[in-house]
């Protein structure tokens, strides 16, 4: 087989994306574990202030999850705003933003 055929750029595709996925995924596990570990600190759910905290973990989970779909369906990295692609640097420090730092900013 010629090695041409190998394309370097959708091979550093299919890494990044296979990487973010495993990214997401810890992501995702470390907030399931930080949910259990509220649930059984408090096993009534009475405490208001963990609630909110839960209800904040949940939140990430949903974009996280909305972000593993986005790598499913090849939209993941481009900004829902301004559908321009989102900066790498950006996506290291939060895997699941859905917007450029930009329109993160214009939006709030
Ligand atoms: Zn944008």
């Amino acid at each position: 087989m010629p090695s041409e055929m190998l394309r370097p750029a959708s091979h550093h595709r299919w890494t990044l994306a296979h990487e973010m996925h495993q990214r997401l995924e810890h992501e995702r596990t470390s907030r399931l574990a930080q949910l259990a570990a509220l649930k059984e600190s408090a096993p009534t759910g009475t405490d208001t202030q963990l609630a909110v905290q839960m209800n904040a973990i949940r939140r990430v989970l949903a974009e996280i999850e909305a972000a593993q779909s986005r790598l499913t369906s090849d939209t993941y990295g481009t900004c829902q705003a301004c559908d321009r692609p989102i900066p790498a640097e950006r996506l290291e420090i939060l895997p699941y933003a859905r917007c450029c730092v930009g329109c993160q900013e214009r939006t709030g």
